[in-house]
């Protein structure tokens, strides 16, 4: 997938002052996104969302950009929405159930992220990232209900200043146990093996509020979560 990013990331807008959150235009669209990819699986076009939202199809491109820049989502080489975080628009090895619609998550993080946005629970499929083996979860809103293997764990790389989906989301992954993640993070510098609680508990920093009225100007990252525990 080649995806293109408008500009560099913001900068802060001054350190003092609580965030005013993202522009209620972009804010708009953005929740438009998210709730039609719940409903239909995928992206609407440039001119449905101007139909939908009662408006140009420039101000579709300027306010998808407006998010790009924020992080919330990537454009392709077109503009196209490639990915709203935490959904991928094209299909990835992590499958969640929501509605009885399968819907990909752009990484093992995002999976995890969507009982909590979303305020229920949910199925999640995925694979082990070096063995292949499935790995099935269902999760609710703070709470892993059961995993199998119940050794699952997941292996992540922290996303800092460069966009998630170049950078983190391919070596953000669940493994099948201990074993696997040790292999992974030796495969992969800069990864770090999760248990899922701890997993869970980062993800849902990230996605729990994001349908909420008012979301950040830019959106909330994976912090470096804890010291590698021995290297
Ligand atoms: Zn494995």
């Amino acid at each position: 997938m080649s995806t293109t990013r408008a500009s560099s990331p913001p900068e802060a807008v001054g350190d003092a002052g609580p965030d005013p959150g993202l522009a209620m235009e972009a804010r708009r669209l953005h929740r438009s996104l998210i709730e039609a990819v719940l409903a239909t699986g995928s992206v609407p076009s440039v001119r449905e969302l101007a139909d939908r939202l009662g408006t140009t199809e420039d101000a579709i491109h300027s306010g998808q950009a407006e998010l790009a820049i924020a992080d919330y989502v990537a454009l392709d080489d077109r503009g196209q929405v490639s990915c709203l975080y935490p959904f991928s628009t094209t299909p990835t090895s992590h499958v969640i159930v929501i509605n009885g619609q399968p819907q990909y998550a752009m990484c093992s993080i995002d999976a995890l992220g969507m009982p909590a946005m979303l305020g229920q629970a949910l199925d999640i499929a995925a694979g082990c990232a070096v063995c292949d083996r499935p790995i099935t979860f269902r999760v609710a809103p703070g709470t892993i209900v059961a995993a199998t293997p119940s050794e699952a764990m997941v292996v992540a790389r922290p996303d800092e200043a460069e966009p998630a989906f170049a950078t983190c989301c391919p070596f953000t992954v669940f493994v099948c146990g201990q074993e696997h993640a040790d292999q992974f993070m030796r495969r992969i510098a800069g990864t770090q093996g999760l248990p899922l609680t701890e997993a869970l508990r980062h993800a849902e920093e990230i996605f729990g509020s994001l349908l909420t009225e008012v979301i950040p100007a830019s959106r909330p990252r994976g912090r470096r979560w804890g010291q590698s525990r021995d290297a």
